[in-house]
C-alpha cells in the first residue's frame, strides 16, 4: 500500500504540472487570440482562427461558434466551425446547424442566459444536452461551453468537444474565461470596424449620400414592393447644368464644396430609405417609391427643380445651379433596375437635347438608328453564317494547381471587322431576342468542344456557359438546353451556367423552378459578377447554387485595399457556410493570388493564368494536365 504522505505529494506535483500545462496553453492561447486581432480581416475570421488554435492547443476535435438572433431571444449556429475530421463530425455539424435554440435551453441556451462557461463530462449520456444522440453517433463526449462576453453583452457562445472522457478543471475555467473576455474585445473591435467598412462600401465618400450600388438595391426593393402593392414608382437623374464650368473656374475643390451643398439641398428627397443617391460627377439620382393619391412624377420633379430658385452660396460669392431631370416610371417603362436606370438616362439626355428641364421616358425616344439596322442584320447574318467563336478561359484550383474548368466566351468573327468582344453585340442580341438562338447555337457547340475533348482521352472539365435574363422570361430554356446535352452526350453534370445576380432576382419564383428542374439532371449553377448587385447570400440560398464567382472588382485591389480584401474574405466564409465553391475572376497578378489563397478561395481565372483562347490554344493546355506551381509560373503570359 502507498503512504498517503507520498499519493498526496504525487496528487500535488500533478496538479502543479496540469497547472503548468494549462498556464503554457493561456499564454499560447492569448498570443494567438492577440494576433489573429491584428491579423484576420474580418470579424468572423477572427473567431475562426481562435477556434481553430484553441482545439488544436487543447487536442479537441470539434468546435465552433453560436450567435444570438437580432432579438437575442435565441441563438443560432454559426458558420464558423473546426472540424478535425470533417467527414466523421460532418453530420454533427449538419445537425447542429438546423437547431435554433432559445435562451436558458440547453448547454449553450444556459451559457448564454446566465453568462457562465458550462462544462458536461460525457455530453453522448447527459439526458439534458439536447444532442447526445448526435454526439454519440459520432463519438463525441466531453463538452465544453464558454461565453464570449465584453463587460456588457454577451456576444455568442463557443462550444468544444472531444472524443476523450475528460473531468472538468478549474484552471481550465480560469483561463478559458480569460480567453473569453479578451476574444470579446477583439470580436467588438472588428464588428465596428467592419460595419463602417461595409458602409464606406455602399456610399460616396464626398457626400455620403448613398452610391450608386446602393441605389440600385432599394430600386430593386422597391420594384418589388411595387409589384405587390400595384403601386406605381420613379426614378429620376439628375444632372446639374453647365457645372463642368463651375468646376473648371473655381476650381475642383470649391467644386467639390458645392456638390456637398446639392447634395444637402436634396436630402428632404432621400427620405429615411436612402431614395437619394449620387452616381457619379454632377449626377444625383431619385427615387420615388410610391406615387401615392394625386402625387404625379412630374410634381415631384417640379419640386427638385425649385429647389434649385435659390442660389448657393460659395466663400461669399451668390451661384445659381440649374438642373436637368430625366425620369422613368415603374412598372410601365420598365421593370427591372437596369431597363429604369437605362429609360431615365435616355429621358435625361433628351431634356439636355431640347435645352428643356424636365422629361419622362417616352418609348418613341428610342427609334432604331440606321446602324444599329445594319448591326442587326450583320448579327443575324453571323449567326447563320456560323461567325461565333467560342474561346475558353481556364478556371484553376488554387489547392492543387491544376484546370478544373474553363469558362466558356463568346466572340463574333466578322469577316471585315474581325474579332468582336461580347460587350458590342450582346446586349443587342438580348434587345432583338437574337440571344436565345444565339445562347442556343454557343451550349451546342461548347457541349460539342466539350465531348470531343473527352473522346480524346483529356481531362474532364466543366465547361461554364453565360446565360441572359431574357431566357428566363420565355419558355423552352430547359428543353432546349437538355435536348443538346442529348444530341452532343456531353456529361450534364460538367455543364456549369453562369447567371448574374440581377437575373435571379428577377423572376425569383420561375427561376427557381427552371434551375431545379435543371439541376435535377446534373446541371450545376453559378453565380456571375457576385457583389455587384447587393442580393444577400442568404437570399441565393433558394437557389441550387453550386458555384460563386468574385466579380473581378473586389479581386483588382485586394492585395492593397483592406475593404476589399475584407469583403472577399466575408464572400467567401459565407459562401462555404453554404456549401458552395469560390471563383475569383479576372486574377492578373501572383500577389492577388497569394491573398486569395489566404483567403481559403477555391478556384480562380484570369490573365495572370491565361486569357481567353480558342480551342486550338485551349486544347495543349489540357493535354499537359500541367500542374501549374501556383505562384510561380503561368500558362500564357499576361501578353499572350
Ligand atoms: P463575364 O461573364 O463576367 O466574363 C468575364 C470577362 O472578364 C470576360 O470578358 C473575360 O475575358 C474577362 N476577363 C477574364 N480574366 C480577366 C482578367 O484577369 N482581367 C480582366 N480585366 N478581365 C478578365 P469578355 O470575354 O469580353 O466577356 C464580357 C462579358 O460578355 C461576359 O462577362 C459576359 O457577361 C458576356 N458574355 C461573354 N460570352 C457570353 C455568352 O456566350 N453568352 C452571354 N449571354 N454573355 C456572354
Ligand atoms: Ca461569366
Ligand atoms: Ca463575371
Amino acid at each position: 500500500m502507498r503512504d498517503p504522505k507520498s499519493s498526496q505529494a504525487i496528487a500535488r506535483k500533478r496538479k502543479r504540472a496540469g497547472n503548468e500545462h494549462m498556464r503554457s496553453i493561456e499564454v499560447e492561447l492569448y498570443r494567438s487570440v492577440a494576433l489573429s486581432a491584428c491579423e484576420a480581416i474580418s470579424p468572423e475570421a477572427s473567431l475562426l482562427k481562435c477556434i481553430e488554435q484553441i482545439c488544436r492547443l487543447m487536442d479537441w476535435q470539434v468546435g465552433h461558434i453560436y450567435l444570438p438572433s437580432q432579438k437575442r431571444d435565441a441563438l443560432a449556429s454559426g458558420s464558423l466551425w473546426y472540424l478535425a475530421d470533417p467527414i466523421r463530425f460532418g453530420p454533427y455539424q449538419e445537425y447542429t446547424e438546423s437547431l435554433v435554440i432559445s435562451s436558458g435551453v440547453g448547454l449553450v441556451g444556459a451559457v448564454f442566459a446566465t453568462g457562465q462557461a458550462h462544462w458536461i463530462a460525457d455530453a453522448s449520456k447527459d439526458p439534458s444536452f439536447l444532442r447526445a444522440r448526435q454526439a454519440r453517433e459520432v463519438g463525441l463526449r466531453s463538452a465544453f461551453a464558454f461565453p464570449i462576453r465584453t463587460c456588457k453583452d454577451t456576444l455568442g457562445v463557443m462550444e468544444f468537444f472531444t472524443t476523450r472522457h475528460v473531468e472538468a478543471e478549474p484552471a481550465l475555467f480560469q483561463t478559458m474565461n480569460d480567453v473569453a473576455k479578451l476574444l470579446g474585445k477583439v470580436y467588438k473591435r472588428k464588428r465596428l470596424e467592419f460595419d463602417v467598412m461595409m458602409k464606406a462600401s455602399s456610399s460616396d465618400p464626398l457626400t455620403h449620400l448613398p452610391n450608386r450600388a446602393m441605389f440600385s438595391s432599394r430600386l430593386h426593393e422597391a420594384i418589388v414592393r411595387g409589384r405587390r402593392s400595384g403601386a406605381p414608382g420613379a426614378v429620376m437623374i439628375m444632372d446639374l447644368d453647365r457645372f463642368k464650368v463651375i468646376n473648371e473656374t473655381l476650381g475642383h475643390e470649391a467644386g467639390d464644396r458645392l456638390l456637398r451643398a446639392v447634395a444637402d439641398r436634396l436630402l428632404p428627397f432621400g427620405g429615411q430609405y436612402d431614395h437619394l443617391a449620387r452616381l457619379a460627377g454632377d449626377e444625383f439620382t431619385i427615387l420615388v417609391p410610391e406615387l401615392t393619391g394625386t402625387q404625379t412624377a412630374a410634381q415631384v420633379a417640379e419640386a427638385v427643380h425649385e429647389l434649385f430658385e435659390q442660389p448657393f452660396s460659395l466663400d461669399g460669392h451668390s451661384i445659381y445651379l440649374s438642373v436637368s431631370i430625366g425620369g422613368s416610371l415603374f412598372p410601365t417603362d420598365g421593370e427591372d433596375t437596369a431597363t429604369l436606370m437605362k429609360h431615365a438616362s435616355i429621358a435625361l439626355d433628351q431634356v439636355k437635347k431640347d435645352q428643356g428641364k424636365i422629361q419622362f421616358y417616352q418609348h418613341s425616344m428610342q427609334t432604331p438608328t440606321s446602324d444599329r439596322l445594319i448591326l442587326e442584320h450583320h448579327l443575324r447574318q453571323a449567326l447563320d453564317g456560323d461567325e461565333l467563336v467560342l474561346h475558353y478561359q481556364p478556371q484553376v484550383c488554387l489547392r492543387s494547381g491544376s484546370i478544373v474548368g474553363a469558362e466558356v466566351l463568346v466572340r463574333w468573327q466578322h469577316p471585315d471587322m474581325g474579332l468582336i468582344p461580347p460587350g458590342k453585340f450582346i446586349p443587342l442580341a438580348e434587345e432583338t431576342g437574337l440571344i436565345m438562338p444565339m445562347t442556343e447555337q454557343i451550349l451546342k457547340k461548347a457541349c460539342e468542344q466539350g465531348r470531343r475533348w473527352q473522346e480524346e482521352g483529356l481531362m474532364p472539365i466543366r465547361l461554364g456557359v453565360n446565360l441572359s435574363g431574357i431566357h428566363f422570361k420565355r419558355n423552352g430554356l430547359d428543353e432546349s438546353i437538355l435536348e443538346t446535352l442529348d444530341e452532343t452526350g456531353f456529361p450534364a453534370e460538367l455543364l456549369e451556367l453562369e447567371l448574374t445576380e440581377g437575373i435571379m432576382m428577377e423572376n425569383v419564383e420561375a427561376t427557381i423552378t427552371t434551375l431545379k428542374k435543371l439541376n435535377a439532371h446534373g446541371i450545376q449553377f453559378a453565380v456571375d459578377d457576385f457583389g455587384t448587385g447587393y442580393s444577400s447570400l442568404s437570399y441565393l440560398k433558394r437557389f441550387p447554387l453550386s458555384v460563386l464567382k468574385i466579380d473581378q472588382s473586389f479581386v483588382r485591389d485586394i492585395a492593397g485595399d483592406p475593404e476589399d480584401r475584407a469583403i472577399v474574405s466575408a464572400i467567401i466564409a459565407l459562401a462555404h457556410r453554404l456549401h458552395l465553391k469560390v471563383i475569383a475572376e479576372g486574377v492578373e497578378t501572383e500577389e492577388q493570388l497569394r491573398f486569395l489563397q489566404g483567403l481559403g478561395c477555391d478556384y480562380a481565372q484570369g490573365y495572370y493564368f491565361s486569357r481567353p483562347v480558342d480551342s486550338s490554344h485551349f486544347r495543349p493546355m489540357l493535354a499537359s494536365e500541367r500542374i501549374i506551381p501556383l505562384g510561380m509560373t503561368a500558362l500564357i503570359g499576361a501578353g499572350a
